[in-house]
């Protein structure tokens, strides 16, 4: 089989690694990719990744047979939907279906009407009516521009000052479009755990669980970045509380289907869940793999993925058969100093390699490239995850940070305390 696997992240470079260990799999493209996919497949530097019409026709000359949509910008411009036209099997959402992600009025509507636990919330699209909702719930709230702005369009706001301020920059333009419509929802408390579930003809095969870092300095401080980090599984989660998460996105998966929501949903679907004390409660829906979650999934699947990925792509749910090893998993980013402001990119990456001698260790790369003396440079804000898979949480993280420091390149930056909340528990 023929895989053309679009995006340029850490979650592409592992989702290459993990096709390209399937014998089903032949020629392996990636459009663009990145310095690590480029050692393990061919990168398709020229693609416009979010043009359906020119993703079909790559496809086509390349006899591509399935093609793996990464990131969410791709999916909502519809380019799933073009290629399922055009006879090419996809992994990835329709256009409709990529609304769970592309709309947050949308996908609250959605859980709404299924029925699923979720923060209660109002949505607006002028200031005078989005103000009148804020002041009548009263601090603390959350505000979220409606559309997709990179994790940015979203202000938890302890007070009221704060949130009349993120209300006010949505319909200033600070979002562009994705901000003309508002979201305004009751601030929910307690850990974060993300559970993604491979989705076709409404039914769910959920993952294992996943925790993210989304601020850029430990002890989740600073400003909300890509995701610095992550580990699986998450032990603080109850087995009741594993239980309804699984049970919510079961739901979800059949209110895709025909007789609701009548999306062409074959993809992944992402719940980013908070732990309430009164239980889970979905914080968001994402219609794609996460990353870095991906980093830290995929290492523990036993299974074939591209064997899962066509049989979601052809609408087979009942062929996805999911093993998982019992390993603990921990993905540390290394990112360019200033990121997730402005960085320097070509900085000189080295020791990637003995990094990944070590026992257990992978390296990812996400913004990588190759200069032209050959030499792999930094090209992105999020340059490398380093991955250590451990029979246990320590073991796992003690290799991942050990890898870490054996990786060089000037002005390295990373969180030291990737995964020290597994450690800590509940509490911390
Ligand atoms: P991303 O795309 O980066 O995952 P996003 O822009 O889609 O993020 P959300 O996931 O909805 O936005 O929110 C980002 C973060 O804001 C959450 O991970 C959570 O920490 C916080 N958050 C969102 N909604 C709430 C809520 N109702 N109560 C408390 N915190 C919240």
């Amino acid at each position: 089989m023929n895989i053309l696997v679009l995006g340029s992240g850490g979650r592409e470079h592992a989702m290459t690694w993990a096709l390209k260990k399937s014998p089903l799999v032949e020629a392996l493209f990636v459009a663009p990719g990145n310095g690590g996919t480029e050692e393990i497949a061919t990168n398709v530097t020229n693609l416009v990744i979010n043009d359906g019409e020119a993703v079909l026709s790559f496809a086509k000359d390349n006899n591509i047979d399935l093609v793996v949509i990464g990131p969410e910008a791709p999916l909502v411009a519809g380019v799933a939907d073009v290629l399922r036209a055009g006879g090419i099997a996809v992994f990835g959402p329709d256009a409709q279906g990529a609304q769970l992600e592309g709309s947050k009025t949308y996908s609250k509507e959605f859980m709404r009407a299924l029925d699923i636990p979720t923060a209660r919330y109002g949505s607006f699209s002028t200031e005078a009516e989005a103000l009148a909702f804020a002041h009548e719930m009263g601090a603390p709230l959350v505000v979220k521009a409606d559309g997709l702005a990179a994790g940015k369009g979203v202000v938890v706001a302890d007070d009221m000052e704060d949130a009349e301020d993120a209300i006010h920059d949505c319909f200033d333009g600070t979002f562009g479009d994705a901000g003309s419509t508002v979201v305004i929802e009751e601030c929910l408390t307690g850990p974060e755990c993300s559970l993604l579930a491979f989705v076709a003809d409404g039914k769910a095969h959920c993952m294992v669980t996943a925790q993210d870092h989304k601020r850029a300095f430990e002890g989740d401080r600073g400003p909300n970045t890509g995701g610095m980090g992550a580990y699986s599984p998450v032990p603080i989660v109850e087995a009741d509380e594993l239980a309804a998460m699984k049970e919510v996105m079961k739901r979800a998966a059949r209110g895709t289907d025909a007789e609701h929501f009548e999306h062409d949903y074959r993809g992944v679907l992402y719940g980013g869940f908070m732990l309430t004390p009164e239980g889970p409660k979905v914080l968001e829906f994402n219609a794609r793999f996460g990353d870095p979650e991906t980093q830290v999934v995929l290492p523990r699947l036993e299974s074939d993925l591209a064997e899962i990925m066509l049989a979601v792509a052809e609408g087979r749910p009942d062929d996805v058969k999911l093993h998982w090893n019992d390993e603990w998993a921990v993905c540390v980013v290394l990112a360019s100093e200033g990121y997730p402001g402005s960085y320097e990119k070509g900085k000189v990456i080295l020791g990637i390699d003995d990094a990944e001698a070590l026992k257990g260790v992978t390296v990812f790369h996400a913004g990588t490239a190759k200069n032209h003396d050959d030499e792999l440079v930094t090209a992105g804000g999020r340059v490398l995850n380093v991955v250590a898979l451990g029979e246990t949480f320590e073991e796992a993280q003690e290799r991942a940070y050990e890898a870490c420091d054996l990786i060089n390149f000037e002005g390295k930056q990373l969180r030291t305390d990737i995964g020290d909340r597994a450690a800590k528990g509940r509490s911390a």
